[in-house]
């Protein structure tokens, strides 16, 4: 058996072309099922279908053998226990710091940096020896500095319309993102002949060969 985790949205909709390289085709459709495990045609592959944010931890753990991911979650998750064989050049995005068009002066305190993605943000302000207040979120990041919640944000950014709509500007780039595979280091040594098979075909769609 060789399970796939998949969030959907986005990446299953963009992931559908790469896998069906692979001649692996769901036969449900999770916009109509309610199922989190979908039946594909082979009888031996499963997709599971779970919260983006979820998917390292399926692999890190061998609940499923593969998954695919945001480069965003994979660097907030730290990556332990997973292979990244393949970048699938799909939901291309920037990870970057935002903040208020016109900013207030600050008077003093350290920076406040609001974001889901708090590991993220504690690497990259230490990495340039920022001493920073970190304030964890779940969600509508671009609230925090109109607000006064903080004075940045650390957000993904695709075409920077979520920001200017709610007059934030992006500040500095942190990464370029992309949609990864992942595979469990373990089920790539056990199952390693049906993985491999895999990671080729998908790879030759990523690079149209
Ligand atoms: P934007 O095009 O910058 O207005 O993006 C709108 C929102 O969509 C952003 O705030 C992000 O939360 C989200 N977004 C855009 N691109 C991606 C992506 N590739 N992966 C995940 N979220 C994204």
């Amino acid at each position: 058996m060789i399970t796939i985790a998949l969030s959907k949205g986005r990446i299953y909709k963009e992931t559908l072309p790469l896998l069906s390289a692979a001649n692996i085709v769901p036969t449900d459709d999770p916009d109509k099922s309610r199922k989190l495990i979908l039946d594909t045609n082979h009888d031996d592959v499963k997709l599971l279908i779970i919260r983006a944010t979820d998917v390292p931890t399926y692999v890190q753990f061998g609940a499923a053998d593969i998954g695919v991911a945001g480069k965003d979650v994979l660097l907030e998750h730290g990556g332990e226990g997973l292979y990244e064989p393949l970048d699938l050049k799909i939901a291309k995005c920037k990870l970057m710091t935002a903040g208020l068009i016109d900013p207030k002066p600050r008077i003093s305190g350290r920076l406040r940096v609001a974001t889901k993605f708090t590991n993220v943000a504690k690497r990259y302000f230490e990495s340039r020896g920022e001493q920073i207040e970190l304030i964890k979120l779940y969600g509508s990041m671009e609230l925090g500095p109109i607000v006064g919640l903080s004075d940045l944000i650390v957000d993904v950014v695709d075409t920077g319309n979520t920001l200017k709509a709610n007059g934030l500007k992006p500040v500095d780039h942190i990464a370029d993102i992309s949609s990864r595979l992942v595979v469990n280091k373990a089920s790539m040594k056990m199952k390693h002949e049906k993985i491999s098979a895999i990671i080729e075909q998908i790879g030759k769609a990523v690079n149209n060969e």
